[in-house]
């Protein structure tokens, strides 16, 4: 429910629509390029301000509130930024969001609030995105934010994981009085936020702030400790943890089984080349701390975000020619829009109807050329996209010292391997038995995020992870 209803305010809607539209201000693609820093550039509150005002606020429950996957109150929001009280507006953010800063940045807001604006009929929708960061950030730079704290339950809750769904999982419990402890296989915490998603969308300094508000609540980090292999669930529990909350993403590459030479040198998976590109070497696992060889020509296979994100990296990092290549059309494509459009203007190209088929060697055994055939689009496929078919005999070769495979995600199946009664599916996404709960196989685990759904977004598995919380405080108060 909206905090300020609609019908309370008292605004000429025709008026509000028809008021100038100015859109997101981008450093320009030339100078971006040049750095990893943010391309977006923040609002300052005068134009937070005007942005906001253009807001015609619907009747509760507003298209954009619904679309919102935590249902953040964006109505409430704007009116309260369009009166100057940013850290009010911030709180509305607050009461449904664990990482309102970071969703503000890097949800697709085209396909989700903005996509749902009403105003995109006849003008453009409201910035909602980028008025959701400039709330949090200006909060953060004048009154900062605590994570509201309850009363101690005494109880300990071990979250493995911590990416979106496990910080999420992890807000909403030590809100709930409980000792929250995240166990990470990595050396730093935030999943994606830091490991996948690069420096351009999302400035690390945003995540290190976001991370010290978990500290300062008292969420204990344990770094380095693959749960599975170095600990067990069935371990937590005996070390006196009540509940045990899951939320380990789907981080393994998909392969490019059928086309040989994917072990070349210069052959990357989008993981360890983005991970290498875009973090600081204290940050990075130790079998990652060899610098990247990235070459002039590059060619980035696969049509999601996270081509997008490689295409970008292999700009920043001075290669000249850098070119998706996609199997289908752009029609097909998952990647969102805005990021294909950015990658654009930054000066990759695009090549569909495109599938490789061998990565081929040079003299010094480095790739020096990518085989690929045409495809054309045939029938439909079981979720309708159409499927690509080989035209026979159509093989050519594109010359490149660089290939990054970004075919998509699966995850590791190890915790379905060691955790007897653990009831996993499809290589090992965990089972859930409520998915508004979380609730697994298992008494007292819980999951959700990436890990359960499959690749997905940082808010969708933080919402996994906030949900999955209420829910252990629910089955603690109740365990005997
Ligand atoms: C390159 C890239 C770009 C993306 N860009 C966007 C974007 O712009 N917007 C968006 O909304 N989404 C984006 N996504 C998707 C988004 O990042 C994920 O959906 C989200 O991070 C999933 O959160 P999660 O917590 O489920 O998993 P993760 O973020 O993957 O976190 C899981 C954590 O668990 C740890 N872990 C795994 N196994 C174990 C274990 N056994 N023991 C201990 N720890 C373990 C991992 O190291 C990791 O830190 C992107 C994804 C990628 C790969």
């Amino acid at each position: 429910m909206q905090a300020v209803p609609s019908e309370f305010l008292d605004i000429d809607r025709k008026a509000r629509a028809n008021k100038p539209f100015f859109d997101l201000d981008l450093r320009p693609p030339e100078v971006r390029t040049c750095d990893f820093d943010d391309v977006v550039i923040n609002f300052d509150p005068e134009r937070a301000m005007l942005e906001a005002a253009r807001c015609i606020h619907c009747p509760d429950p507003a298209p954009c509130m619904v679309a919102c996957p935590t249902s953040n109150d964006i109505p409430s929001a704007m009116w309260l930024i369009e009166q100057g009280k940013f850290v009010e507006a911030a709180n509305i953010y607050h009461q449904t969001s664990s990482l309102p800063e970071i969703c503000g940045r890097v949800c697709p807001h085209e396909a989700l609030c903005q996509g749902s604006c009403v105003l995109n009929k006849h003008h453009q929708p409201v910035l909602t995105g980028q008025l959701e960061t400039f709330a949090v950030d200006h909060e953060r730079r004048t009154a900062g934010y605590v994570i509201p704290l309850g009363t101690p339950t005494g109880k300990r809750v071990a979250v493995i994981g911590a990416g979106p769904a496990g910080l999420g999982c992890a807000d909403l419990l030590v809100q709930k009085g409980y000792e929250v402890t995240i166990f990470e296989s990595k050396p730093a915490p935030g999943g994606l936020l830091v490991y996948g998603i690069p420096n351009f969308k999302l400035p690390k300094d945003v995540w290190i702030e976001k991370w010290e508000e978990f500290e300062r609540a008292g969420v204990k980090f344990v770094p380095n400790t693959y749960i599975g292999k170095d600990k067990t669930i069935d371990g937590l529990f005996a070390e006196g943890f009540e509940a045990v909350f899951i939320g380990v993403g789907s981080e393994i590459d998909a392969k490019m089984e059928d086309a040989p030479g994917t072990d070349l040198p210069g052959v990357y998976e989008a993981t360890d080349f983005l991970i290498r590109g875009n973090v600081e070497k204290n940050l990075l696992p130790e079998n990652m701390k060899e610098p990247l060889k990235v070459g002039n020509r590059v060619v980035v296979i696969g049509g999601g975000d996270t081509a997008s994100d490689c295409l970008r990296t292999a700009l920043r990092l001075g290669s000249e020619e850098v070119t998706c290549l996609y199997r289908r059309t752009e029609k097909e494509m998952p990647g969102g829009k805005k990021d294909r459009k950015m990658a654009r203007e930054e000066g990759a190209k695009y090549r569909f109807l495109t599938q490789p088929v061998k990565f081929i060697a040079g003299e010094d055994g480095q790739l020096a050329a990518v085989e690929c055939i045409e495809m054309r689009l045939g029938e439909p496929d079981a979720k309708g996209r159409r499927r690509p078919v080989p035209l026979e005999g159509s093989n050519f070769s594109i010359a490149c010292d660089t290939a990054i495979l970004a075919l998509g995600y699966w995850p590791d199946p190890i915790l379905g391997k060691t955790t007897p009664d653990l009831e996993v599916h499809d290589w090992g996404l965990i089972s859930v038995r409520n998915k508004a709960t979380g609730a697994t196989s298992r008494q007292g685990v819980f999951s959700g995020g990436d890990c359960v759904t499959g690749p997905d977004l940082v808010v969708t598995a933080m919402v996994g992870g906030r949900n999955a919380a209420l829910a252990i405080d629910e089955y603690l108060r109740n365990k005997k």
